[in-house]
């Protein structure tokens, strides 16, 4: 018996339900904006749902088409269904919260939506001036008197995107045939926030209930120093009044089996190397100038990098090293006038040990001006002084407590002082246990590069991991 053509279209409509096939050009976002229908759910098959009378309609068949047999057209791909915690990952990551001029309301709006889906607390506290702000989830625990509270952070905002570099629109999180998710943020660190949230969603789905009362907190401006997120919040009532003592927040992804622990960071020293001399036309050949002292000095300090380098651990270990790096360089009026001031700044990282410290830096930067000739100075732009550090010390309740978690669950781990700075910084130096730690194994680090990925398997297995070891952190006794 032949199907008649409403029996193929529903077969079409099951297939196309039941599988991840591409979106067809009706259906691109443009054309579904006027519709009212929200575009970027429709990698959900559920979704789909909503635009069955879309597509029927611009399926039916016309009156000479129903000899023909129904079948999939040649430019549908079929994909494995995706996973919806994968789906709502991917939304999070077409929230446009890059700086300069971050829109946090439409990233605030799905983790409102989220969290209202999961059960837990929602709250956006306001601060002064108007505009601050970060928001705080809270996930209640069953004895919160007794115990101190687990605070699980992560930053909303993402750095800059040059798209003229990305192959995929930034803010698209576009999904290649390997299953890499295209996207500003899809490791640092939305991937982190989203992967909290799919945990507690896990946790609760199950009926697990914590002892201890996790709060989860999403913070704007950690990519710009964080001062008016996580630093205004620490200084808040609302922030006393959670009583946290361990806090999980960003870490870094390793392309091995073993977990980085960041408990520390480096101190950041900036300067700005002037050198000065006399201005003269490009034709003549003065034996120095501002140009030759400023390569002689940046020549001594990249010898000084050089040994950086050298001393640096095979497997990349950067705690007990200076990085060294030039970041600008400028002067000069004219392409054919040798200016008499040409300027460059040099940012440096270090750990602050009893036997490193600023003043080490400025010695070397004092000899390197001298050895340059007349008219070489330099001039401090940014110290910032990071000494705090979470502990490692088997006594520490907390890091007993994370470390014989790991064990008990096979996992291998690396505690590592931070290449960077992260909001930790501001925890530690708050008095709170911080631990930064992302779990993305088997993974290229790609926060701030273009074309900044992560697979749907790595962000899958991370929140398995925080499914384990939120419990564990949130029922530990003391
Ligand atoms: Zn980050």
């Amino acid at each position: 018996m032949k199907p008649t053509s409403s029996v193929r279209i529903l077969h079409f409509w099951i297939l196309y339900l039941s599988s991840n096939v591409s979106i067809p050009a009706w259906a691109e976002p443009q054309h579904l904006k006027t519709s009212g229908i929200r575009p970027t759910n429709l990698q959900h098959p559920g979704n789909r749902l909503h635009i069955l009378p879309l597509l029927l309609w611009s399926k039916r068949p016309s009156s000479g088409d129903d000899k023909r047999t129904t079948k999939i057209p040649s430019n549908f791909t079929i994909l494995p269904p995706e996973d919806p915690s994968v789906s709502r990952y991917r939304e999070y990551l077409r929230t446009n919260t890059s700086h300069p001029n971050p829109n946090y309301d439409t990233a605030v709006a799905w983790i409102k939506e989220q969290a209202q889906a999961i059960g837990i607390e929602y709250k956006k506290i306001d601060f002064d001036p108007p505009g601050l702000f970060i928001i705080r989830l809270k996930w209640p625990g069953s004895d919160p008197m007794e115990r101190s509270s687990l605070l699980l952070n992560s930053h909303i905002d993402v750095v800059p995107v040059d798209s003229s570099k990305w192959t995929y629109d930034a803010f698209a999180a576009v999904k290649d045939d390997k299953g890499n998710i295209y996207g500003r943020g899809a490791q640092d660190r939305k991937s982190q926030g989203a992967q909290y949230l799919e945990a507690i969603r896990r946790l609760k789905m199950r009926g697990f209930s914590p002892r201890r009362t996790v709060y989860v907190t999403f913070v704007p401006d950690e990519e710009v120093g964080g001062d008016r997120g996580m630093a205004t919040f620490l200084k808040a009532s609302e922030f006393m009044d959670m009583n946290v003592s361990l806090a999980l927040d960003e870490g870094a992804a390793t392309m091995d089996d073993v977990y980085p622990i960041f408990y520390g960071e480096r101190s950041v020293f900036r300067v700005r190397i002037t050198a000065t001399g006399r201005s003269s036309h490009t034709a003549m050949m003065l034996k120095d100038n501002a140009a030759t002292k400023l390569n002689k000095a940046l020549g001594l300090l990249f010898v000084f990098r050089d040994e950086q380098i050298n001393a640096s651990n095979p497997d990349g270990n950067i705690e007990n090293v200076t990085s060294i790096n030039l970041s600008q360089i400028g002067g000069g009026t004219s392409p054919n006038a040798v200016p008499s001031e040409i300027w460059a700044i040099v940012d440096m990282r270090l750990r602050l040990r009893p036997t490193w410290t600023f003043s080490n830096l400025t010695n070397l930067l004092d000899s390197i001006c001298n050895q340059s000739g007349n008219g070489v100075s330099y001039k401090v732009l940014l110290n910032l002084e990071i000494k705090e550090e979470s502990s490692l010390s088997e006594s520490d309740f907390w890091w007993r407590t994370i470390r014989k978690s790991f064990d008990e669950m096979g996992w291998k781990m690396k505690p590592q002082i931070f290449a960077g700075a992260s909001d930790a910084r501001h925890l530690r130096k708050a008095g709170i246990q911080a631990y930064g730690f992302s779990p993305l194994l088997f993974t290229e680090q790609l926060g701030h590069q273009d074309n900044e990925f992560l697979n749907e398997n790595t962000f899958l297995n991370g929140i398995t991991v925080y499914e384990k070891l939120i419990p564990k952190l949130a029922n530990a006794r003391e």
